[in-house]
């Protein structure tokens, strides 16, 4: 099974779209969908509601996301970037994304419409739309931050739910100030990958050809802990 850039979305599902999908689900059947995910390794569900805007902008006609989220190993995360490294992260990637259609399959074997957004399709910026959720923050490193880790990969799938709990405001608001007044990433980068807007340069990051983590790695985000930051952020405001 392989994700790849450019590609269709791969088809694995073992389940068909209803004809005519349900919009409500239950409370058990949530909890059965949370439940499943955690049994197939993720570490937590977020849910977005595509707002108007946000369609319009990058063209797509779904509004409801459930966005899987996975830890990624620290072990790997930790090795000195290389071609293997690459490589290792992407087997991993792949393997996480197989368990995907089978959540999506419950969804679909329960009566709702569920298909994956190819998270390698860049026709829509997953960061953008996982922005949607109310539940993350993008950083300056260009990662997204969920209070789960920094080391979180995630897949989003559009459900024909209409009823999923969605957060309706942003409480990770103050992580922006906070990154802003950091810059850690930008001054150990090892390739020199920020340009003068501190914007992230796809050409000379190394993250995806060789697996550079380097500016993960040295984020308090990911060394400390989403709470660990935020309670010193807060004492820091307070004096
Ligand atoms: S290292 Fe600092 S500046 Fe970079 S993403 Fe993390 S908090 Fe933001
Ligand atoms: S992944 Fe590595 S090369 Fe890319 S921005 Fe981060 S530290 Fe720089």
């Amino acid at each position: 099974m392989r994700f790849q850039y450019h590609k269709p979305v791969p088809d694995f599902y073992k389940v068909d779209n209803p004809k005519e999908p349900l919009t409500n689900i239950s409370d058990s059947q949530l909890e059965k969908l949370n439940s499943l995910a955690i049994e197939y390794g993720c570490c937590g569900v977020s849910y977005a509601k595509l707002s108007d805007e946000f369609k319009r902008e990058w063209d797509v006609d779904y509004d409801n996301v459930v966005i899987f989220k996975f830890l990624m190993a620290d072990d790997f995360l930790e090795c000195e970037p290389s071609r293997q490294k690459a490589v290792a992260l992407d087997r991993e990637f792949q393997e996480i994304g197989e368990n995907v259609f089978k959540l999506a399959d419950y969804l679909r074997n329960e009566g709702f419409m569920a298909c994956l957004i190819n998270p390698l399709d860049d026709k829509v910026s997953l960061r953008a739309l996982v922005m949607q959720s109310n539940d993350c923050e993008i950083l300056r490193s260009n990662m997204c931050l969920f209070k789960e880790g920094l080391n979180v990969s995630f897949f989003p799938i559009f459900t024909s739910i209409e009823n999923l709990p969605f957060k309706q405001e942003n409480d990770m608001q103050w992580v922006s100030k906070y990154c802003g007044s950091c810059g850690k990433c930008i001054r150990r980068c090892p390739n020199k990958a920020f340009d003068d807007d501190e914007r992230v340069l796809g050409k000379v990051c190394t993250a995806h050809s060789e697996g550079c983590s380097d500016c993960l790695l040295v984020c308090p985000f990911y060394k400390k802990g989403y709470d660990e930051v935020k309670k010193e952020y807060e004492r820091r405001m307070k004096v």
